[in-house]
């Protein structure tokens, strides 16, 4: 995924692309549908002013039954490039910024996107809020059927 700078004027400009997931160098294992991006563009040198949104399906596995199921996942966020060399006393760790030598034609956003991307996933997966998982005796799923456990305890 590059930005072809040359492309874009000093003002505001909208990009949107759809992504495959090994463009980003995102691997098959995670289960990622094309990622849609959405990026807003708000330049005036030396500042190339982001707004990264991306939107994507996962398949995942539920934590409490165990079954497959696919979900949505989102996420946005600024990203602040400026032309030229960092200034020598810049002590700021900011991940939100990056300088960029002058005269970059090809931005390529894949290490951010993708970053994004793994950031974005969620670490919670319930099929559903009121997911009611396995049975700890016998490991019916208690969400398509009901066992005779309870009643036996
Ligand atoms: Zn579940
Ligand atoms: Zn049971």
């Amino acid at each position: 995924m590059k930005i072809h700078l040359p492309a874009y004027s000093q003002s505001l400009h909208t990009i949107e692309e759809s992504l495959k997931p090994e463009e980003l160098g995102l691997p098959d294992a995670l289960r990622i549908s094309d990622i849609h991006l959405k990026l807003q563009l708000d330049r005036h040198d030396p500042y190339l002013d982001f707004k990264i949104a991306i939107e994507a399906r996962i398949n995942l596995e539920c934590d409490r039954c165990l079954e497959p199921y696919e979900t949505v996942f989102k996420a946005e966020g600024p990203m602040l490039f400026i032309l030229g060399s960092p200034p020598a006393d810049d002590e700021v760790d900011d991940t939100d910024v990056e300088y960029i030598p002058l005269g970059t034609r090809d931005l390529d956003l894949a290490d951010i996107l993708h970053d994004f991307v793994i950031l974005a996933i969620p670490s919670r997966n319930l099929c559903s809020e009121d997911c009611k998982g396995l049975c700890m005796n016998c490991g019916a799923n208690l969400n398509t059927e009901s066992c005779t456990c309870e009643n036996k305890n």
